[in-house]
């Protein structure tokens, strides 16, 4: 590359710093899982941390920003995955740069600030540069021509290329009613080098047409109505700007290449790749899909990690190991059969780490967790191919050509291999695969095996009903405009006036005793689940005590909307009484004693661990804690114990907590640890332990305690696995920890009486009484045998000749398996030929039967395990063996003798048979 290119970095800057001029707040990327939002697997554009806003449900204390957003497109509507690595512009992972205005300026400036900085900062040629804008082709809604106008104004712009089209291209709306509005692409004619298509016969170039020549830069969306119907629209009071441009897109025109593979963001992963391989160039241009899979799969992997998700089975752990057992596999296409991406992943946070430091922070995470996925998979890879293999064999005898949904689930449930890989591999054989059947598959697979639901859906529920009551709550004047005020770290109790009661999804006027309901308050003191914390309960009262309800759940059902779930347990709460609302006050300090505890646990962790013990999920609830974290081998008993009397010392020093609110990136910066997944505003709860130098430093909304003190004790209970390289630690704090001593010391002294002894010396007591026990099992096992011994001496003289066959049936006293197989071989040291022995016996109540044959009667049709079935038949048992030696067990031994007395007759019948 020339050294006149700007780097990636350099572009990434230079639209930052320019809205920064333009009185735009930059902000940070926001995490690639979706922040309080349950109805996406990933955040998949820029506007994602804005929805809230568009919908009048949020605001934000700037109204121009501007940022550079990490994106995965990789499930549901907007899915590249099978795109990716086989063309130059599809990803998994990307970087989105947006701008956007709430309520602030709009088309005029939009459009201005896009041509200048294209055509000024950037350089890009005016005559390449072309502009769509919308016109209706349905008819309903005007055409932009406020657009149209504002592109025509733009220096240097030919006016013949701007040009209007309909709601496929131009027009944006996030569901079908809702805020939406026109938008206005801008595309680039990267000249006709770039077309694919001059062979095909009356193929013209042109934008939104069908080849690479005209590539969309960058959207501009000016949400200006609100949807009501397919036909009816309103005019929005605040009208908004949202753009987005691909990053890749954008640097590979400024570095002049024809592929985002080929920029500066991901050349490198395709040189480490090609160096880790062998490959000379020439191989690597012939054979180039698996480089460019490696590349955006690396970059996904490691992006996913940073931000908390690791391999796993659903939703978004299973895409992150799906894209890295993919890159694995196409690894096998260049030769690499050893794990390799982690070394791929590092040139990821060098060429990124800067700009998204979460990649740095996290950088042994992220190699520990690909590493261990890869060598997972390695197990498995040969066995899975082989079946796979065999599989399509199968299918082309039978001259078909898609491999059944049942057959795709079990190789992932039995080896390991997802759907997408079944999928390249049967397109690389020309098959295809049945998704819909696999996924039905999966979820019986998953429903049999008691794990819910598979593969993650994440639909969410229906919100309408809540977002009206508080649209019509905030028109009466009922509730603020930023919905129910939230207080849950101060008082325990407040009062107000009962807004709102829904009953099965419906808002009603006055409920019945028994009645599930839901109830918004203006203000509430009820901690809603959030973070691992569980939700408190409590009653809501009517003043005048006529009803009451007891509160067991709270939800967040809609921005703005917290409703108390509970149950009528007195009287009929009616909307605009009076009512006292009071959390269950013992159940809420049991829970702040464990949400310190687990600070105080994490903090510990990492110590005696490492720094790549991190968080990676919790349960902070009024009976227990739990706490999941990475690590990638079990933690040992001496770890546990140091992390115990480590996290007991913090509580007995009494450290005080600090609580303050400051900015996110300031608190990120300061080092707080920051729990992925949640949604941080742009003003962040802290919480630090410690004093000046704390150990402790969180980003939290969580209820604590005030002191560690208040924690009393806290009691490891549990160590475990949860999945691949992730831990996870039960404790107990406080009231359920002194349970907890009460019980074990009851047991103690219980038993300590039992055994005669007091609880110090127990450990020695038991060792001797084991001693003493095992001795006796000794010459236990010693007696019997030489009882059977002496036993199998009187049977010999019953021996019977039947055609020169000597035969033995006999019943030993207490003898187990072992003897009677001891006792059978001493019977064939006695007649190596011409040999049959039936030895049966109970023991404590079950019957066994041990039948061998001489060798040299095999010939002669006489198998033991037939001879032992036959003769166990009457006792309800079976059995198996060798054709000279096989035993048998049974339910009723009281038959052992009838069954003993078969043993001549089926001789006898084999023998003249
Ligand atoms: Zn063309
Ligand atoms: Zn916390």
């Amino acid at each position: 590359m020339e050294s006149t290119k700007p780097t990636g970095a350099e572009i990434r800057k230079t639209f930052l710093d320019f809205f920064e001029e333009h009185k735009h707040t930059i902000v940070p990327s926001a995490s690639l899982i979706p922040g309080g939002d349950q109805t996406l697997l990933f955040t998949n554009a820029g506007m994602v941390q804005f929805k809230d806003v568009f919908l009048g449900t949020d605001k934000r204390p700037y109204k121009r920003v501007a940022d550079s957003q990490k994106c995965m497109r990789v499930a549901g509507k907007h899915n590249d995955l099978e795109d990716v690595g086989r063309d130059n512009i599809h990803h998994t992972f990307f970087e989105m740069l947006g701008n956007w205005s709430f309520g602030d300026y709009y088309k005029k400036e939009a459009i201005a600030w896009a041509w200048q900085l294209l055509t000024d900062v950037w350089k890009l040629p005016t005559v390449n540069i072309w502009a769509t804008v919308f016109r209706d082709d349905q008819g309903d809604i005007p055409q932009d021509d406020e657009a149209a106008d504002a592109w025509r104004q733009q220096p240097g712009i030919d006016p013949t290329h701007v040009l209007f089209f309909g709601r496929k291209d131009n027009f944006w709306e996030m569901a079908d009613t809702g805020p939406c509005g026109p938008c206005s692409e801008i595309h680039l004619d990267r000249g006709i080098k770039y077309c694919d298509m001059q062979d095909v016969p009356g193929h013209i170039c042109r934008v939104n047409g069908d080849c690479q020549r005209f590539l969309e830069l960058w959207n501009l969306v000016f949400i200006q109505y609100n949807r009501l119907s397919p036909t009816e629209f309103e005019p929005l009071p605040a009208r908004h700007v949202d753009t987005g441009m691909g990053f890749e897109r954008i640097v590979s025109v400024l570095q002049d290449v024809d592929s985002n593979y080929r920029t500066d963001l991901l050349w490198p992963l395709i040189l480490t790749t090609q160096e880790l391989a062998g490959c000379t160039n020439e191989q690597r241009e012939a054979n180039f899909t698996p480089f460019r899979v490696i590349a955006d799969h690396a970059r996904a992997a490691a992006f996913l990690i940073a931000d908390g998700v690791v391999p796993g089975n659903l939703g978004r752990n299973y895409v992150t190991r799906m894209i890295i057992r993919r890159a694995y596999r196409f690894g096998g296409k260049i030769g690499l059969c050893e794990p390799f991406l982690a070394r791929v992943a590092e040139v990821v946070i060098n060429i990124y780490g800067d700009f998204y430091p979460e990649l740095k922070r996290n950088r042994k995470s992220i190699l520990i967790s690909i590493t261990r996925e890869e060598e997972q998979f390695q197990r498995t890879l040969d066995r899975a191919t082989t079946q796979l293999e065999y599989l399509f064999n199968e299918l082309i005898k039978l001259n078909q050509t898609v491999l059944t949904g049942a057959q795709a689930a079990d190789l992932y449930t039995t080896y390991g291999m997802p759907l997408e890989i079944t999928r390249d591999i049967a397109k690389e054989h020309g098959l295809d695969v049945d998704e819909v059947g696999f996924n039905k598959s999966m979820e019986e697979h998953r429903l049999a095996s008691g794990a819910g639901k598979a593969l993650g859906d994440l639909g969410g529920e229906d919100v309408d009903v809540y977002r009206q009551i508080a649209i019509q709550l905030q028109r009466q004047g009922d509730l603020p405009e930023n919905g129910v005020a939230y207080d849950p770290y101060n008082l325990l109790e407040v009062s107000g006036k009962l807004l709102a009661i829904i009953h099965s999804n419906l808002a009603i006027q006055q409920a019945q005793p028994g009645d599930e309901v839901e109830i918004i308050l203006p203000e509430t003191c009820f901690y809603v689940e959030s973070g691992g914390q569980v939700s408190d309960t409590g009653w809501i009262m009517s003043m005048d005590g006529t009803w009451e309800i007891k509160v067991n759940e709270m939800r967040r059902p809609a921005a703005g909307v917290i409703v108390h779930v509970g149950k009528v347990t007195k009287g009929n709460p009616k909307v605009g009484d009076e009512v006292i609302a009071s959390v269950d006050a013992d159940r809420r300090r049991d829970i702040m004693r464990n949400h310190t505890a687990t600070h105080l646990l994490h903090a510990e962790l990492r110590k005696v661990l490492g720094e790549h013990a991190r968080q990676a999920g919790s349960l902070v609830a009024p009976d227990r804690l739990r706490f999941d974290f990475t690590h990638p081998e079990a933690v040992t008993p001496a770890q546990l114990a140091e992390i115990e009397a480590g996290v007991n010392q913090r509580i007995l020093i009494n450290y005080s907590l600090k609580i303050t609110y400051k900015p996110l990136q300031q608190a990120v910066s300061e080092g707080a640890m920051a729990l992925f997944g949640e949604k941080y505003s742009d003003t962040v709860r802290t919480i630090s332990i410690g004093g000046d130098q704390p150990f402790s430093y969180e980003l939290c909304g969580g209820t604590h305690v005030s002191e560690t003190g208040d924690i009393g004790v806290c009691l490891i209970t549990g160590e475990g696995s949860v999945a691949a390289g992730i831990r996870r630690i039960e404790a107990v704090t406080g009231r359920k920890a002194y349970e907890l001593i009460q019980k074990r010391f009851g047991l103690i002294s219980q038993i300590s009486g039992l055994l005669d002894s007091t609880p110090e010396t127990l450990p020695e007591k038991v060792s001797n009484l084991m001693d003493e026990l095992n001795a006796a099992r000794k010459v236990l096992t010693s007696m019997r045998q030489n009882q059977a011994a002496l036993e199998f001496n009187q049977k010999l003289k019953q021996v019977s000749l039947i055609d020169g066959v000597r035969v033995m049936a006999a019943r030993l006293n207490d003898a187990d398996a072992n003897t009677l197989r001891q006792i059978a071989d001493r019977f064939r040291q006695q007649y190596p030929s011409n040999g049959v022995a039936v030895l049966g016996s109970v023991l404590d109540g079950r019957p066994t039967i041990i039948a061998a044959i001489t060798e040299d009667l095999i010939p002669r049709g006489l198998n033991a395990v037939e001879l032992v079935k036959f003769v166990a038949a009457p006792l309800g048992g079976g059995g198996g063996g060798k054709p000279t030696l096989a035993q048998a067990g049974g339910k009723d031994a009281s038959k052992l003798d009838i069954a003993l007395g078969t043993v001549e007759p089926w001789v006898k019948e084999k023998l003249h048979a």
